[in-house]
């Protein structure tokens, strides 16, 4: 789950790592409130707007302004809110800003002691440990960076069995090319940061920029959180932050059926039970020459009310042009499988305008094949998995 830059700095903040202090606001005239009350609590007389979106890259679109008094932050504020922002990493049309964060100027003016770092926590897929991430090249593209100046980026990997080590934070410190008070500021950061990451089951920060101010302070001034969905349980405050805004509908609706579900970009809808199967899919569909429109996992119970869920929602994308359904039946039999998808096809009579070619293999297949073939509707039947193919190519072709 994906949170906005206030919500992951309420994160962090929370567990002692210094942030640029702010307050979320909904309309222009909330912005001047919370940026009085801001000046109040942190004598700041310049304030930052910055759009909250579930997209970086929001600067180089027009997301992030200076105000300078109280009239520019009416203007600024009211400019972003109801903007579709458009920056690399959002759809095209961009996204709709709903909430602006109206932030401390934390780049004093005229300040050249400044640095800005790059900082993110993730975990090493390959070796199963945690690392932080890092550079002296903040502020700008870790990507670019990646690519040109790979030698800038640092990674500390993190023992799971004694977690982060002071001479880790030290090193990190050292490695940014800090001394003195910015140098320890910069260790209580890193161990600060290290415990949010961990203490809230986050499976990514990316702090970009990290500041260091010409007072020797570490703020971090941006924060891209995504927390692991699957310890959400264990965080009923974190998981009310989830804005379903911000996500694409269809997933949301899925999500609430029970059902796994991803869009895609291509034509071939695909209902599968099971992920490795699903996947298994998504090649036999790119083998017969064309692409899935979606991955969508069914779960351990095929009948026909999921089943006709499922189909609503594969047919909700109009790129749709056939629907393969490709089932295991272990547990659950493929003859209950078989009603369950001729009911559902009743049940939702026209709205069905794509062809529909379901295989289904393992206990009772034969039973099951024939369910479909008797049933009257055009679904067309595979059992082996070239056949399925060859099915999805003829009624494509
Ligand atoms: P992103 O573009 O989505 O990554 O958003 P960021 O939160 O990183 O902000 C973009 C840029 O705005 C930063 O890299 C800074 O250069 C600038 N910025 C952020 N906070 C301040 C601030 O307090 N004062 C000034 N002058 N610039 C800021
Ligand atoms: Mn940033």
């Amino acid at each position: 789950m994906n949170l906005h830059e206030f919500q992951g700095k309420q994160i962090l903040s929370s567990y002692g790592v210094r942030v640029q202090r702010g307050h979320v606001a909904n309309t222009a005239e909330e912005a001047v409130t919370v940026a009085k009350q801001l000046t109040e609590e942190t004598g700041t007389g310049w304030h930052v707007i910055k759009a909250q979106i579930h997209a970086g890259g929001r600067g180089k679109g027009g997301g992030v302004k200076l105000a300078k008094n109280l009239d520019q932050v009416k203007e600024i504020a009211g400019q972003i809110i109801g903007m579709d922002l458009i920056t690399p990493q959002t759809p095209p049309t961009g996204k709709r800003v709903n909430k602006v964060l109206i932030a401390e100027d934390v780049y004093y003016p005229g300040d050249s002691e400044i640095s800005e770092f790059y900082m993110s926590v993730l975990l090493n897929r390959a070796t199963g440990r945690n690392m932080i991430m890092y550079s002296t090249e903040g502020g700008m593209d870790i990507e670019e960076v990646a690519e040109h100046t790979p030698h800038l980026i640092f990674t500390e990997e993190i023992d799971p069995s004694v977690g982060l080590q002071g001479f880790q934070a030290r090193k990190i410190a050292f490695n940014l090319g800090l001394s003195g008070g910015a140098f320890k500021e910069m260790v209580k950061f890193v161990d600060a940061l290290y415990n949010a990451y961990v203490g809230c089951d986050a499976s990514m920060f990316e702090i970009n920029p990290v500041l260091k101010t010409s007072d020797d302070k570490i703020i971090a001034v941006d924060a891209k959180v995504t927390l692991d969905d699957n310890a959400l349980y264990r965080h009923a405050d974190y998981a009310e932050m989830r804005d379903v805004t911000e996500e694409r509908p269809i997933e949301v609706e899925a999500k609430a059926a029970g059902l796994n579900y991803v869009d895609l970009d291509g034509t071939v809808g695909c209902m599968v039970n099971g992920a490795g199967l699903a996947m298994a899919t998504m090649d036999l569909i790119k083998y017969a020459g064309f692409e899935p429109a979606n991955f969508l996992d069914v779960g351990g119970t095929a009948d026909a009310k999921r089943v006709e869920i499922a189909f609503r929602i594969i047919l909700k994308d109009p790129n749709v042009k056939a629907i393969l359904i490709n089932i295991f039946g272990g547990i659950v039999r493929c003859d209950r499988v078989a009603q369950g998808i001729v009911d559902a096809y009743k049940n939702m009579g026209d709205d069905i305008k794509v062809p529909i070619i379901v295989r289904l293999q393992g206990t009772n297949a034969d039973l099951a094949k024939q369910i479909i073939d008797e049933s009257g509707m055009p679904i067309l039947s595979a059992i082996e998995f070239q056949e399925a193919s060859d099915r999805v190519k003829e009624a494509l072709s």
